[in-house]
């Protein structure tokens, strides 16, 4: 299958300030030199300008942020007339399963109408136009539980288990909905658990990291059992670039890591090397402190990732090992304390989430 090439200008990223939106807008500015970024957030619990820092300062001219929210459809067509846009790469979202299940509206008004918003904009800036891209980040919940093999490809079925998920599954559906009624020029993306930098203490390896250190319990849900495909963010950063430079509009990429571990294996791997880096002041082991919790309804089994069409047709693959990836996140979280009290100030306080009482 053949590639085209993309060269964009003008990129607006949504999401920005949040986990993969940041490192994504790092690593872009500092891969071109010659790209415009315009970062729209609406800030939301899961979005912080200091997960930014440094970035206006190093690439000033380049790099502008956008207080916004994308649920309102004349500021997002007003930044694409305004900012000259030739490519979106569409981050923005509620992005965590748990509080899609105790709160689910807001993921339908912003990953389905979010979406919406920006696809009209788009098509309404662009017209004809081909030397634009629309990339869509969505994610491999879309396509439901794994039994204990195989794996998705991009031809699996969609058959998503939480509002999230679902939620997640119709925005992917508007986006492929606007390529074929109308021609926008769209890529689509399907990635597994990403870990690494600046990820919101609410999910399993930030919050077991901080947990551990404070010496409070690590739930665990069920028997830990459930098997997720970890992706370093940094490797899930270079698909989306290349995918937006060289992929081809229409297609959609799976991308994940070949790293399948149980949650349980997550969970003492952050014991282990915690105790190794930052020993408990009171001795004993860290994987003492598991506790077994009501599983999270619905809890899909297992997801796990083909990635052959990407590396095959773009030549990517992941970088990080899962267990040295894991050992430099552990590391980021223990030299980053100040960036860890700022985000979860007012906002979380590490409780549990999602079941529905
Ligand atoms: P995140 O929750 O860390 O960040 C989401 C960002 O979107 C935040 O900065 C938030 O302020 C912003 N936002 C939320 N609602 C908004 C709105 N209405 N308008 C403007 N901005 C808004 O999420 P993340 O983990 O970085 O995920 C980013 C994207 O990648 C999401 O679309 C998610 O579905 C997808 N994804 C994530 C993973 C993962 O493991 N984290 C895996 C696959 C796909």
């Amino acid at each position: 299958m053949s590639e085209t090439t993309h060269h964009p200008r003008s990129m607006l990223v949504t999401g920005g300030a949040g986990f993969i939106g940041s490192n994504f807008v790092r690593a872009a500015l500092d891969t071109d030199p010659e790209l415009r970024l315009v970062n729209v957030d609406a800030l939301t619990y899961a979005g912080h300008v200091g997960s930014l820092r440094g970035v206006a300062e190093t690439h000033s001219s380049r790099y502008t942020f956008v207080h916004a929210d994308i649920r309102d459809i004349d500021t997002v067509r007003k930044l694409f007339a305004e900012q000259d846009i030739d490519t979106v790469v569409h981050l923005a979202a509620e992005s965590h399963v748990d509080r899609s299940i105790d709160g689910p509206i807001d993921f339908i008004d912003t990953n389905i109408r979010g979406t919406a918003n920006l696809l009209e904009a788009a098509r309404s800036t662009w017209h004809d136009r081909v030397d634009v891209r629309f990339h869509h980040v969505s994610t491999d919940e879309v396509f439901g539980s794994l039994g204990a093999n195989g794996l998705f490809s991009e031809t699996t079925p969609y058959d998503p288990s939480s509002p999230y998920s679902a939620s997640k599954a119709a925005a992917d559906h508007l986006v492929r909905a606007w390529h074929r009624t109308y021609g926008l020029p769209v890529t689509l993306s399907n990635c597994s658990n990403n870990y690494g930098p600046y990820q919101f203490p609410e999910k399993l390896v930030p919050l077991m990291i901080l947990n551990a250190l404070a010496g409070k319990e690590l739930p665990v849900y069920g028997e830990g059992a459930n098997v997720r495909d970890w992706l370093h963010v940094e490797d899930h950063c270079h698909a989306l670039d290349l995918i937006v430079r060289r992929g081809r509009p229409g297609r959609t990429y799976n991308i994940g890591g070949h790293n399948e571990r149980t949650n349980l294996e997550v969970v003492h791997g952050v014991c282990d090397v915690l105790d190794e880096l930052r020993p408990a002041a009171a001795g004993g082991g860290r994987r003492e402190l598991v506790e077994f919790v009501t599983d999270r309804p619905g809890h899909d089994l297992r997801y796990a990732i083909d990635a052959d069409r990407i590396a095959s047709e773009l030549g990517w693959k992941p970088t990080y090992d899962f267990d040295a990836g894991l050992r430099a996140t552990i590391q980021w979280y223990l030299d980053n304390q100040d960036w860890c009290e700022e985000v979860m100030r007012d906002q979380y306080d590490g409780s549990r989430l999602g079941l529905n009482t």
